[in-house]
C-alpha cells in the first residue's frame, strides 16, 4: 500500500488547500524553519488515527484547525485526505473493493472528528486497523518526528516491543484479539 496525494485543508498552518503528490521512491520536504513539514507529517498521524493531542503539539485537539494569523482570520474546520494505492489489493476486506483508497478525516469545532473510507463514515479503529496493517500508523516506527530517536532508546522494554509490533504489522491482530475477548 501506497500513499498517492495528500489533500490538506485547515489543518495547522495549512489554512489554504494544498495537494501534495506522492511518487514512488524518495520523497523530500524542504524549506525554511516554521514553514510547516512537522505539520505535514503530523497531518498524516492525525489522519492515521492520532488521538492525543499533546504528541501532535497541541493543548487541544483542536488546535489542529488554523488558528489565524495577524492577515488571517481563524477556521473552525480543518481536514486531511490521503489517497492510498491499493493495487496489491492487501486492505481490510470491507475496504478492499478497488485500487485506490481514499482515507479522510475532519474535524470541526464543538463537533469532533469524523472519520471516511472510500466516501463511508467509518470508526477510527478501522483507520487505525487499515494502517495497523500495513505496518504503518500514527505510533510506527514509520513516521520518525523530531527527539523520536532518543525517546526510542530511553523508552521501557514494553513501549519499545509495541514499536518493534507496529513495524511488523502485528499491532492489529492484538486490537482484533482485545475486540474478540469483550464480545
Ligand atoms: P522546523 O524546520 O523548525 O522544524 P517546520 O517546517 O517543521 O520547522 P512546523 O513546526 O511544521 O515547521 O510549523 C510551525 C508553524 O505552524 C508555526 O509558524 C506555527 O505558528 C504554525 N501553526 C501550528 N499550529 C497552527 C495552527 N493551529 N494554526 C495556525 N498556525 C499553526
Ligand atoms: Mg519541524
Amino acid at each position: 500500500m501506497k500513499f498517492r496525494r495528500l489533500r490538506l485543508s485547515g489543518f495547522k498552518s495549512f489554512v489554504d488547500a494544498a495537494e501534495l503528490r506522492i511518487e514512488d521512491g524518495l520523497t523530500g520536504v524542504v524549506g525554511p524553519n516554521g514553514c510547516g513539514k512537522s505539520n505535514l507529517l503530523e497531518s498524516l498521524r492525525w489522519l492515521m488515527g492520532e488521538s492525543s493531542a499533546k504528541s501532535l503539539r497541541g493543548a487541544g485537539m483542536e488546535d489542529v484547525i488554523f488558528a489565524g494569523t495577524d492577515r488571517r482570520p481563524s477556521r473552525d474546520v480543518a481536514e486531511v485526505q490521503l489517497q492510498l494505492d491499493n493495487k496489491d489489493r492487501k486492505a481490510p476486506a470491507q475496504f478492499n473493493e478497488s485500487d485506490e483508497i481514499d482515507v479522510s478525516r475532519h474535524i470541526e469545532r464543538g463537533l469532533g472528528s469524523a472519520y471516511r473510507i472510500n466516501g463511508r463514515d467509518v470508526r477510527q479503529k478501522d483507520v487505525q486497523l487499515l494502517f495497523a496493517d500495513a505496518a504503518t500508523g500514527a505510533h510506527s516506527p514509520a513516521l520518525v518526528s523530531q527527539g523520536r530517536i532518543g525517546a526510542i532508546i530511553n523508552a521501557k522494554p514494553q513501549d519499545r516491543r509495541k514499536l518493534l509490533e507496529e513495524a511488523a504489522g502485528i499491532a492489529g491482530l492484538h486490537v482484533r484479539r482485545k475486540d474478540a475477548e469483550q464480545r
